[in-house]
């Protein structure tokens, strides 16, 4: 036995020794953050979180596709206890890939409606992003608009500006369409909805605004907080455009207009799983969802709480209300989807 062959001091000692190996571990709080947000859009929110907690925050900040390769290259030696990214496509894809793991919190199930996180737990959304029509207010009159299915009608021909099929949100777009409509009715669509582009597929959401202000297209598919960020430009031309274009609601009468999500999760080789959790549920406090969705010109996920005036001049709309993971479910199909209808 060895408290035979040792004998009780010597025990002690060894169980010291033992503390003070491990005791740097826990001596500091803190908990390593991978984020695919700027620094200035999350680092005042992990400052008070660290005021209030005492618990520091490491930020790694990337784009959110190398992020989540780092941290599957890292697999169970990253130092990683959190990622925080952008779409509900790329936060199903860590999930696929084995590098986030469930949580189980009453506060988070709490705030965030059940169509806004994973239905296993594995990721939350923190912040709601909507991908309405923008339209031209000198060229298009909103009566002539209604559904994202209506932008294949030979009206819009040569009218319609809209990134490339490459990119995620289109991606998450034409899936939130299959997991309503089908694959058979999506394609159908998508194949008289390309015929309908002004132009081939090219530059980021900001683009497609700005070409639809400058008289290249009438209609702009694109994120909100773009329009959000030209009306809030330092750059003259910016605002100009921006004040050019309005916001359309499409589907109102129906499933609603298209929303994605910002969101988190804590990885699989998280070793403050515990301080992770509590970030987690920091960020939906009313006074976090408050912030972060004002600072991104996105939309709180948590109801009840203010929009900003930014977003409350672009009115009320009825959101889709299928479970975000059905966009990273149908992402591969929408992929080929796109890919057979010439969606370049
Ligand atoms: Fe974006």
């Amino acid at each position: 036995m060895l408290s035979r062959r040792l004998g009780a001091a010597a025990i002690l000692t060894l169980l010291g020794a033992l503390a003070t190996l491990i005791a740097p571990a826990h001596a500091a709080e803190e908990v390593n953050l991978y984020s695919a947000r700027k620094e200035n859009l999350i680092k005042p929110l992990l400052e008070r979180f660290s005021a209030d907690t005492g618990i520091k925050v490491n930020l790694v900040t990337g784009k959110a596709d190398a992020l989540l390769k780092r941290l599957e290259s890292e697999g169970r030696n990253s130092p990683a206890d959190m990622l925080l990214t952008t779409d509900a496509g790329r936060l199903y894809r860590a999930k696929a890939a084995g590098v986030i793991q469930p949580v189980k919190s009453t506060t988070l199930e709490a705030a965030i409606p059940a169509a806004y996180r994973d239905p296993e737990g594995y990721w939350y959304g923190l912040s709601l992003r909507a991908r309405p029509i923008l339209y031209a207010k000198d060229r298009v009159k909103p009566e002539q608009l209604s559904s994202y299915e209506a932008l294949g009608e030979a009206q819009w021909k040569g009218r319609i500006c809209i990134r490339s099929s490459s990119n995620i949100y289109n991606q998450s777009l034409v899936a939130s369409m299959i997991t309503s409509r089908g694959e058979a009715s999506t394609q159908a669509w998508a194949q008289a909805f390309v015929k309908n582009f002004a132009r081939p597929p090219k530059g980021g959401d900001r683009d497609q605004i700005k070409a639809a202000a400058a008289g290249q297209c009438d209609l702009a598919v694109a994120n909100t907080y773009y329009l959000g960020q030209m009306l809030h430009s330092k750059d003259e031309s910016q605002r100009a455009a921006a004040a050019k274009m309005a916001v359309f609601w499409p589907n109102q009468a129906d499933r609603g207009a298209h929303v994605n999500v910002s969101g988190a999760a804590v990885t699989r080789s998280a070793r403050n799983k515990a301080n992770a959790i509590k970030l987690l549920e920091y960020m939906v406090t009313d006074a976090s969802q408050k912030w972060y969705a004002d600072v991104n010109l996105e939309y709180p996920v948590k109801p009840g709480i203010a929009w900003s005036e930014t977003l409350q001049a672009w009115g009320t709309f009825k959101a889709d209300g299928i479970n975000m993971a059905k966009l990273g479910e149908y992402n591969a199909a929408a992929v080929k989807l796109m890919d057979r209808v010439g969606w370049k």
